[in-house]
């Protein structure tokens, strides 16, 4: 039976492929990757040889139909992005929404995703937490998320790229309070690991004096003020003063 594996990669540690997705990858018939020269040398690596057909955000609409095709006549494909879990910030989606309209069976396996990675983390309450990928890349666009950000009863996560990650936090720390708590989790899994942690101040200065390198998640922590409640005697002040404006 022809079936559809989502399958996750490592996002930085070769020794985070599980025993399954190695098994998976090595019995499928084809594997769909994000871009076969990357994934190529990852599977050489993880000593996986096996059939390879490109898959990305540029030809999923022609080639999502070819896949259904081969699964229909009963091939079952391993789908991998470049790193971590396919569908999340990565193409997949297309493909598993026509599997499902297709009656082809989906099945997700578990593994390394950056996001998950850096919340467990941050030292925020990873419940609820909200994930919003990438930003759109201008100013003016961003700022909305940013407004909901601060809001937020939930720890906000996104992905941001090294070379515009100082522009994003100048602007989020135009609409953040300064004192709001966020985490940049640097080249997670990798040797240079590392967590800048501190407030929305601290991290803007931060990488404005130190070019950001490597790759990032950025986690900024919920909306913890409480409304104000008022005491009797001011309750009682507020309505007398109501009355007495008539
Ligand atoms: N599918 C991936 C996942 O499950 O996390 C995400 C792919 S997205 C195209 C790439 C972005 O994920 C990077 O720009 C960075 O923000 C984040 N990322 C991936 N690997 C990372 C790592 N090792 N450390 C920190 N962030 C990482």
């Amino acid at each position: 039976e022809g079936k559809l594996y989502l399958v996750p990669t490592p996002i930085g540690n070769l020794e985070d492929i599980t025993i399954r997705a190695k098994k998976v990858l090595t019995d499928a018939d084809y594997i769909a990757a994000e871009d076969t020269r990357t994934s190529g040398i990852l599977l050489e690596k993880i000593g996986v040889h096996n059939r390879m057909i490109s898959f990305h955000k540029y030809n999923s609409k022609e080639r999502a139909p070819e896949l259904i095709k081969l699964m229909k006549d009963g091939a079952v494909i391993a789908e991998i992005s470049d790193a971590g879990m396919p569908v999340i910030s990565d193409p997949g989606y297309i493909l598993v929404q026509e599997c499902i309209k297709n009656d082809i069976p989906v099945v997700p396996l578990p593994g390394p995703s950056a996001f998950a990675t850096a919340l467990i983390a941050s030292g925020f309450d990873a419940q609820p937490f909200t994930y919003y990928g990438f930003l759109p890349r201008k100013s003016s666009e961003q700022k909305p998320y940013f407004e909901q950000m601060e809001k937020a009863k939930a720890t906000s996560i996104f992905y941001e790229a090294p070379h515009r990650l100082a522009k994003t936090l100048k602007n989020l720390s135009t609409v953040l309070p300064a004192d709001r708590k966020m985490v940049a989790a640097r080249e997670l899994t990798k040797i240079h690991e590392e967590f800048i942690r501190g407030t929305v101040q601290e991290v803007t200065d931060y990488f404005s004096k130190n070019a950001p390198r490597g790759e990032f998640v950025i986690l900024i922590s919920p909306n913890t003020e409480v409304p104000k409640q008022l005491s009797w005697p001011e309750l009682i002040k507020l309505v007398n003063d109501l009355v007495a404006e008539g």
